[in-house]
């Protein structure tokens, strides 16, 4: 007799549970470059969805890169970092990208990852070792990303780490709990800009709070980086921030449009990550020529196509927040591309999304435990290669949709 398979009727029983509670999530099939038009499941898209802030994924001077990394180095890095896989590409990539939080982290040095996720994972465990175990303390912010989630939970089993969670836009809690905190080592983390609501952390406050209570300060600028300051340097830039306490974590998979993550902090503490940063020292290094594509792209964020694309993108943001009017579905304050509208239950916001797709739009439902449970939503972004006549017409297309979906509540 065939033995009963628990784990797979284990599987196909929790699979369904997801689909009844319209959590059951979709892979959706791309079989063209990332841009605003996208061929997906076959069929023309205007695409609101990607993290390209800048337009730079399908960009034709990086494609050239990419290719001529590839001519120079082969595809594979063939090894971790520290064994044989660090090459020159790396290499100048992390002086670049120390150099553009250099006047922000004094004696800044950075070390490139494969993702961002894995760049968290190795900052947050790594630095917590530097005390001995119980005796650091982790303050996270609540709705920081899920990839700092796990890395606060693995230094918090690893090295038994205090964890306290704080909300961003009420920093007396965690002052408060800063003055009683005695542990040695203390660690705020902070996402730099809120994946799914767009807004701004308190980077100032932040940071005065963490020389003032002898703190590190871990902000993960994804979503900043690129995009924010003058030069999109990012975060640090764009409010004139300088300390010694900071650790910047950056990704190069969004606005910089090509794929990787990094970790900018004083030397001593990037050192100390090579040294017992386990997720980075057991991963095979990236394909040195991702690092050389990303040399490209790091020259393009600095230069005038990129301010003008940061200007694109400003234009975008301010039309959005000055033409779009719903009567019941909520936008957020958000100065950044990501501009989410908040309906609240799953099925409106599959609804919502099934509509916009039949009307030729690219813009998914975003539903719990991505975002708190009664706040599902449609995150909408923006890229520079949006023009504002692409977004006026999503302004109707959504206005048209709101009506759709009310009547739909009723009937
Ligand atoms: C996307 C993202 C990450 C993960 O970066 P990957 O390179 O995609 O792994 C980390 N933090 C935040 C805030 C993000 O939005």
């Amino acid at each position: 007799m065939k033995k009963i398979f628990n784990a797979l009727s284990m599987a196909n029983k929790q699979i369904a549970e997801l689909d009844t509670q319209l959590l059951k999530r979709r892979l959706r099939i791309t079989e063209s470059p990332c841009d605003t038009e996208t061929i997906v499941d076959q069929r023309k898209l205007n695409a609101f969805c990607s993290n390209d802030y800048l337009g730079l994924a399908n960009h034709p001077e990086l494609i050239q890169a990419l290719a001529e990394g590839a001519n120079l180095y082969g595809v594979g890095s063939g090894a971790s970092h520290l064994i044989s896989g660090h090459n020159i590409a790396h290499d100048l990539l992390e002086k670049k990208l120390a150099s553009f939080q250099s006047k922000h982290i004094p004696n800044a040095g950075a070390l490139f990852f494969s993702t961002g996720y894995l760049a968290n994972l190795t900052a947050i465990t790594g630095l917590i070792k530097l005390a001995k175990p119980g005796e650091a303390s982790i303050y996270s912010a609540n709705l920081n990303h899920a990839s700092i989630i796990d890395g606060v939970r693995l230094a918090s089993i690893q090295s038994k780490t205090s964890v306290t969670l704080f909300d961003h836009q009420q920093l007396e809690s965690l002052v408060e709990a800063l003055k009683k905190d005695t542990k040695p080592l203390k660690l705020i983390i902070t996402d730099g800009v809120f994946s799914m609501d767009g807004d701004i952390t308190p980077i100032k406050a932040l940071t005065e709070i963490a020389e003032q209570y002898d703190a590190l300060l871990l902000v993960d600028d994804a979503h900043g980086f690129g995009v924010l300051g003058e030069l999109g340097h990012g975060i640090l830039e764009q409010f004139d921030i300088t300390s010694e306490r900071i650790v910047y974590v950056g990704t190069l998979g969004k606005a910089a449009g090509v794929s990787g993550a990094f970790v900018c902090a004083q030397a001593p503490f990037i050192d100390w990550l090579i040294q017992k940063g386990r997720p980075y020292i057991y991963s095979t290094a990236t394909p040195p020529a991702i690092a050389h594509a990303l040399l490209q792209s790091l020259a393009i964020i600095e230069s005038e196509e990129g301010k003008s694309r940061r200007r694109q993108l400003n234009q975008l943001i301010t039309h959005w927040q000055n033409e779009m009017y719903f009567s019941d579905w909520k936008k957020v304050d958000s100065c950044t591309p990501i501009q989410p509208v908040i309906l609240g239950s799953n099925a409106n916001a599959l609804a919502a999304a099934k509509l916009l797709d039949d009307m030729g739009y690219w813009i998914p439902a975003i539903r719990p435990p991505t975002v708190p449970a009664g706040s599902a939503r449609l995150r909408i972004t923006f890229s520079a290669n949006h023009s504002i006549k692409d977004l006026q017409e999503l302004i109707q297309a959504l206005q048209k949709i709101e009506q759709q979906v009310q009547v739909g509540k009723l009937s």
